[in-house]
């Protein structure tokens, strides 16, 4: 029989080590819940990293799904399909771009990114003047391969692959001055998360953005949002950066956009697309006839279900909610983020290590990243009642941490610089992201 112990026990000597895994045996999804072999259903507020944002089995999805598996599944770059079309002309609309480059994940997207962004710079080039040069962000993820690992910020993930892909430089998230100091003509892509995932839930601010555009299009180097993350709703818009009024030249999604599916894809501009022709670059399984049919069936939900309008007012609730533990507990150093990319620190990696997992013992899975920071990636279906459930079982945790004085971090470390009690608004929480000095 499959068991979680048997399974643990095979995959440690069958699979590359490159996964500490939860202890969960995970056999089917239903809604906002997933279930193990033994058939205990825990709560999942991390939703797969941010791809199921529809949950589990949604009827839409496991429908298109079960009819496109009947009828084609592949294809090979060498044909047309009938998807295609309608999904990328969905993509460029929501997004203000006009075109799109299908492939399998968000870091393949990333890494055509920067290969698109060095042709474009070489096409443009005069008298040999090549912009070669990327300026990446401090607490920045890209992805694992070799370009999207170089301007990967975490020194864990880089180092040991050395040499990486010379002429990156990191900028200081937020600093203007750095990025104007770090900023030459050289220089082809200034790449951003706008709204900083695995770096611990960072927006970026305004001021920044808009310099990081000036910057760009003053010289004819790209901006590229890596969108993986944040985009395709999880803020409350389709895309982060739409809530800076900034159109970059180009932008990365992938995680929820084909509901499950391994599907990424670059947006670009015209301009900037006509630096790729055929044979420049490709995939195989990229953009194919299942995953665009479901990822074509994800927008159509989101839009037909006013799905977004949902993902605003539950993370409304959400952060507020998570604001009145913030007022408790001196161990919370800052609570974060936009729509349903929330983010609470704490004031200890061991805290927050012990904090997911009681949440998992109480049958709630969430993640933590940057060492301290929780992070929520719920799916966008979620209700009042599941924020409840959540904010309910940090504070027991939280109390009871206290009470063993088991937290050895405690209450008497100082709270980082505090700038109001805002953060529950999007507008609001851009700013007082903005506002924070990183200790
Ligand atoms: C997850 C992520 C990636 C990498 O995507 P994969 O699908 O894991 O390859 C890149 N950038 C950001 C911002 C991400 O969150």
């Amino acid at each position: 029989m499959t068991t979680l112990s048997s399974v643990q026990a095979a995959e440690s000597k069958l699979m590359v080590p490159t996964y500490d895994r939860l202890p969960l045996l995970l056999t089917r999804g239903k809604g906002v819940y997933i279930y193990d072999s033994e058939g205990n259903a825990y709560l999942d507020f991390l939703s797969g990293i941010g791809v199921n944002a529809l949950g589990y089995s949604h009827p839409a999805i496991t429908k298109t799904i079960a009819a496109q598996a009947a009828k084609l599944v592949h294809t090979s770059n060498f044909f047309f399909h009938e998807y295609t079309v309608e999904l990328a002309a969905r993509l460029t609309k929501a997004s203000g771009l006009d075109r799109v480059f299908f492939c399998n994940s968000g870091t393949e997207a990333f890494e055509g990114a920067l290969k698109l962004a060095r042709v474009y710079a070489n096409m443009k080039a005069k008298n040999g003047a090549r912009k070669w040069r990327v300026l990446a962000m401090e607490q920045s993820f890209h992805g694992r391969t070799f370009g999207a690992m170089a301007t990967t910020h975490t020194v864990k993930y880089r180092k040991p692959f050395a040499p990486v892909m010379p002429g990156v430089s990191f900028v200081r998230f937020n600093d203007v001055a750095d990025l104007k100091k770090k900023f030459n003509p050289q220089v082809c892509a200034v790449c951003i998360e706008t709204v900083q995932g695995e770096g611990g839930i960072h927006a970026a601010s305004r001021e920044f953005l808009e310099a990081a555009r000036a910057l760009t299009k003053k010289s004819g180097a790209a901006l590229i949002l890596d969108e993986i993350q944040c985009g395709l709703g999880r803020t409350g818009k389709m895309f982060a950066y739409q809530h800076y009024g900034v159109l970059p030249d180009i932008a990365t999604i992938a995680k929820p956009l084909a509901a499950g599916l391994p599907l990424g894809a670059i947006l670009t501009t015209e301009a900037v697309s006509k630096a790729f022709h055929p044979g420049l670059h490709g995939t195989t399984f990229g953009g194919g006839p299942l995953a665009c049919a479901v990822a074509l069936q994800f927008l159509k939900t989101l839009k037909q279900d006013h799905v977004l309008k949902h993902v605003v007012e539950v993370g409304e609730y959400f952060r507020e909610r998570l604001q009145q533990l913030d007022a408790k507990y001196p161990e919370i150093q800052d609570v974060r983020g936009i729509g349903l990319m929330v983010g609470m620190e704490l004031n200890s990696a061991d805290l927050a290590k012990k904090v997911v997992k009681e949440m998992l013992a109480r049958k709630i899975v969430i993640n933590r990243t940057h060492e301290t920071t929780l992070r929520f990636l719920p799916p966008f279906i979620i209700e009042r009642k599941h924020v409840d459930q959540v904010v309910q079982a940090l504070d027991s945790i939280l109390s009871s941490c206290k009470q063993t004085g088991d937290a050895e971090a405690s209450p008497l470390r100082a709270r980082s610089a505090r700038t109001g009690a805002a953060g529950n608004g999007h507008r609001r929480g851009l700013q007082k992201d903005s506002e924070q000095k990183r200790g």
